[in-house]
């Protein structure tokens, strides 16, 4: 079970992964709006994970990404992305992204992935 940063501009799709990853037996330890959000979050929280929207206003996922794992090379960051996304998904991987979702969130692929990326 990990402690886990949510990183994404919706409300809903906060709502809905916190749900789904406490159901889980994980902890959502913050929530972050933005990339700059997520990265100044990441230093005081110290997640095992953080889970990483690409699209957000003020500085986006993959933005935030590379703050992330250059501050914190061991991180484990997974991006959630949306369909026709490639160009980003192929920056995300350069980056140092470990694993990615896509949306529509369904639990099962959520929680999947998370296990994968945490043994
Ligand atoms: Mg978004």
């Amino acid at each position: 079970m990990a402690n886990i940063l949510i990183v994404d501009d919706s409300k809903i799709s906060r709502r809905v992964l916190r749900d789904m990853l406490e159901r889980n037996g994980h902890t959502v330890v913050g929530e972050a709006t933005n990339g700059q959000e997520g990265f100044d979050d990441y230093g005081k929280l110290n997640p095992d994970l953080v889970t990483m929207d690409i699209t957000m206003p003020v500085m986006d996922g993959i933005e935030g990404l590379k703050l992330i794992h250059k501050a914190y090379p061991d991180a484990k960051v997974i991006m959630i992305t949306a369909a026709g996304q490639n160009e980003k998904l192929k920056e995300a991987v350069e980056s140092g992204a470990v694993e990615f979702i896509t949306k529509p969130l369904v639990e099962e692929t959520v929680i999947t992935a998370i296990a994968k990326v945490l043994k």
